[in-house]
């Protein structure tokens, strides 16, 4: 057997790890198992995870209802092809999407990713247009500091600066930004906030199929959480204009922020929505783009006569059945209680941040706590010392945050804001 040593070098010089470079110049740390909100290292250290592996392990890891899900479907199928096949977990799960999701959403197209189905969102909304007679519906509007995922439609949406538009600029198309909210979730609503959305609007709509944001928080395009009514406004506009509005809900679905959709916050229902991350518990990776019947009884009627997309893994019952397994969990407790009790210690915990030197901002919403610094964070120093203190963080740029497991405790919530204190404190 090769030694850690060995296993982390072969790693470091061969395998690529997100947005990273080739050999690795950043740490990585081998995981020998996960249990619960804990992490064991390879190398004897434990540590409490505090970013559900990027928002997605709201259960924690090796539930024991979750692993029962999964045995269960593999002793009867891992995977089968949907061309031509169905099964019933992607039925069931589908029925449970649209029991959960606002009501005029009723059918639901399952793939792999996040990305991918924020592909399929755009897809629909081109595809839409075209079906109805207005091909020249082509474009896209968003909003500044958004993040829609790492494929090329996807990313033609992400914010322009922090994106990565500059590097691939002449081959995305080119979309329209609104100006990114300013009104933050718990301030007075002000009628200017969506102006530039607004003008976006009446200049272009003639040649824009839809409206693509994620509501209410913004997530890997800087943590941000603002105004409700932009939402609710959003899709007013978008009614009046004649576009479609594509919510992207993939960071913010099932509970994260206190609703079970960000979109119940300004009780809005999208034309398009896209769910990923937590939809099977951070077990494996499932995402799903819900229309709703207007929108996909269209397609029989245009040129192609179906809907352009089927991915060879679409609805894989392993996934699927995993992912009912998880919604059902997610039912049979009272999660709001939860969420708000990690919102109201996390507001408690992360505030004395607030007076820290390094530190600009602190938010709460839900369970996502936030603390935005005045520069960004050296990831080579930072990341070993949250582990040091026994954490899992993944801060980035001038951002720290945490948006943990909901089974988590107490006084292991407050072992995260004291590392994140304790290290904020030092910088
Ligand atoms: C993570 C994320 C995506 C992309 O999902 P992947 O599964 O990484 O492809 C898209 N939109 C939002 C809001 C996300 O947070």
């Amino acid at each position: 057997m090769q030694s850690l040593q060995q296993l982390l070098e072969f790693d470091r010089l061969h395998v690529w790890h997100p947005y990273a470079a080739m050999p690795n110049l950043l740490p990585v740390f081998a995981v020998e198992s996960a249990q619960g909100v804990r992490i064991q290292l390879m190398d004897g250290r434990s540590l409490i995870d505090g970013i559900s592996s990027w928002w997605t392990c709201i259960h924690g890891y090796n539930h024991p209802r979750l692993n029962q899900a999964a045995h269960a479907q593999i002793d009867r199928m891992s995977h089968i092809m949907f061309g031509g096949l169905t099964h019933q977990p992607a039925v069931e799960l589908a029925q449970k999407l649209i029991a959960m999701t606002p009501a005029a959403l009723q059918q639901v197209f399952f793939c792999d990713s996040g990305s991918v189905a924020v592909e399929v969102a755009m897809k629909m909304a081109l595809q839409y247009w075209y079906n109805r007679g207005l091909p020249q519906k082509q474009r896209f509007l968003t909003i500044r500091n958004g993040y829609h995922g790492d494929t090329f439609a996807a990313m033609s949406a992400c914010d322009p600066v922090n994106g990565m538009h500059h590097l691939f600029r002449n081959s995305l198309t080119q979309q329209y930004f609104a100006e990114a909210p300013q009104i933050r979730f718990d301030q007075d609503w002000q009628e200017q906030d969506i102006a530039s959305f607004a003008a976006l609007l009446a200049a272009h709509h003639d040649h824009i199929a839809a409206a693509i944001f994620e509501p209410v928080v913004q997530n890997a395009g800087g943590m941000r959480f603002y105004h409700p009514d932009y939402v609710q406004q959003a899709k007013a506009l978008c009614e009046k204009y004649n576009v479609l509005l594509i919510l992207d809900e993939i960071a913010t679905g099932f509970g994260r922020t206190g609703k079970l959709f960000a979109c119940d916050y300004a009780t809005v229902c999208p034309d398009i929505l896209c769910v990923g991350k937590a939809l099977t518990g951070g077990f494996m990776s499932l995402a799903a783009t819900l229309t709703t019947r207007e929108i996909s009884e269209s397609f029989a009627a245009g040129e192609a006569g179906v809907l352009m997309h089927g991915p060879t893994f679409m609805a894989n019952p392993l996934a699927c059945a995993v992912a009912l397994e998880n919604l059902n969990l997610l039912d049979s407790y009272d999660w709001r209680s939860t969420i708000g009790a990690i919102a109201s210690q996390l507001k408690t915990e992360l505030e004395p941040c607030r007076s820290l030197a390094a530190v600009k901002d602190v938010r709460v919403l839900g369970a996502i706590g936030v603390v935005e610094l005045h520069e960004p964070v050296d990831m080579a120093v930072i990341q070993p010392r949250f582990v040091e203190e026994g954490v899992w963080l993944r801060p980035f740029g001038r951002l720290i945050y945490t948006m943990p497991p909901y089974i988590i405790q107490p006084s292991e919530l407050t072992a995260i804001t004291r590392a994140i204190y304790k290290i904020v404190a030092q910088i």
